[in-house]
């Protein structure tokens, strides 16, 4: 069964280098990195050689990553390590449209007594600077603000956020798990204290992440126990897929230019035919300062599910922008804080590439897209004056 996968901001392939790099220490290499012998000191070896690649990525330096099981913990990790090393400053400021990894831990802390402060966004998705000038104070611990949003792929200014923030005298963290792997960053030149990355989203496994924490940061770990990660992050390390990540790393940081230019122009084409060849269809988020790989699209007065689920017929995989969570069908809270209409949340779609694409897959999209979006709109009752109104 061939799959047309376009979801690759919820996960993406594994990587057959990645796998091929991995695949020793599932077998005879299964020693544990912190053992005195040589058969454990191979695999410490290997890990640090991970650790390198990863800094390189970033323009850090190897000692300033910590492996992390996964994007959210880096996220809990950096926030809650900003409150604790700094116990007199209450005060965090967020965005509206973070993940929940990041936004739900913050109302979490909220509960706990912290005033945060939640940034909203105009219709494009951009963050008003002058607010968040306004917004950080002498009592805030720490600032934390995306580095590209994973629904829209809408890219802060992240490096005039972090002068900001820095200038006010608060830590500044910035999830960046839709950045890396899609844009290259570099933290000698963008004064941000910490950051998050995570695997699956760059073609390494899932259940590994990483958090960047510049040398001189005031640092307390979140998960306590043995001295794994010079004490930073315990546990006993998830040594294969700590190698796949930094062979990943290693992989975006050869191949990255050319794959974004390619990657860009298969978005573009199935963007602007899109518009072009369906009524009633909008771009969510801001067209200038957008992750390459990443459209938001929605058709007005069509459900997002019943969309996916036709596309599933067809063996194409992609987002909407409800999730269907606990029964109810939830309308995203990213589009939502955007000011998107509720007729245009609800047919809104997120196609996500990755470099594994072709442009034959780009054609089929392009060719069954309209067809799904006219059936879907002569079964609604809104669906069929939407379709009179693009006739008229
Ligand atoms: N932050 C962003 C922007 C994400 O898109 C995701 C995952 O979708 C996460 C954090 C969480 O990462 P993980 O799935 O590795 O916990």
């Amino acid at each position: 069964m061939k799959i047309i996968y376009l979801d690759n901001n919820a996960t993406t392939r594994v990587a057959d280098e990645v796998i091929e790099e991995m695949l020793p220490y599932f077998g005879k290499l299964y020693g544990n990195p912190a053992s005195m012998h040589t058969f454990g000191g191979q695999i410490h070896r290997k890990i640090e050689e991970a650790r390198g690649r990863v800094s390189d990525l970033i323009n850090a330096e190897p000692e300033e990553i910590i492996f992390t099981s996964c994007g959210t913990e880096s996220d809990n990790t950096a926030i809650i390590s900003a409150l604790d090393s700094n116990p007199k400053k209450r005060h965090i400021v967020t965005t509206r449209v973070e993940h929940p990894a990041v936004l739900n831990f913050c109302k979490s802390m909220q509960k706990k007594g912290y005033e945060v402060k939640i940034l909203p966004v105009d219709k494009l998705g951009r963050l008003s600077i002058d607010e968040l000038n306004a917004s950080v104070t002498e009592n805030t611990a720490v600032v934390s603000i995306m580095y590209a949003n994973n629904e829209t792929g809408v890219i802060f200014p992240i490096k005039e956020i972090a002068e900001i923030v820095k200038s006010k005298g608060a830590l500044f963290h910035t999830d960046a798990v839709q950045a890396v792997g899609k844009l290259l960053i570099d933290v000698k030149k963008i004064p941000i204290d910490m950051l998050s990355l995570s695997g699956h989203k760059l073609h390494a496994p899932k259940g590994v992440g990483a958090l960047y924490i510049r040398k001189g940061t005031r640092f307390s770990p979140y998960i306590i126990g043995g001295h794994q990660e010079h004490g930073r992050r315990a546990g006993t390390e998830n040594v294969a897929s700590i190698i796949g990540l930094g062979k990943a790393c290693e992989l975006v940081k050869k191949h990255l230019h050319e794959e974004n230019t390619r990657i860009k122009a298969l978005r573009d084409k199935l963007e602007q035919r899109l518009l072009k060849s369906c009524p009633n269809a909008r771009i969510n988020g801001d067209p200038e300062h957008r992750l390459q790989n990443t459209v938001n699209i929605s058709f007005e007065y069509v459900e997002g599910e019943a969309i996916l689920l036709r596309l599933n017929e067809y063996n194409i995989c992609a987002s909407s922008g409800s999730a269907c969570t606990s029964g109810s069908l939830e309308p995203s809270h990213v589009l939502r804080a955007m000011g998107v209409p509720f007729t245009a949340i609800h047919g809104s779609i997120r196609f996500s590439l990755s470099r594994y694409n072709t442009d034959e897959e780009i054609d089929l999209v392009l060719k069954i897209m309209p067809e799904i979006i006219k059936e879907l709109r002569e079964l609604s009752p809104y669906g069929r004056e939407a379709l009179l109104g693009a006739k008229s």
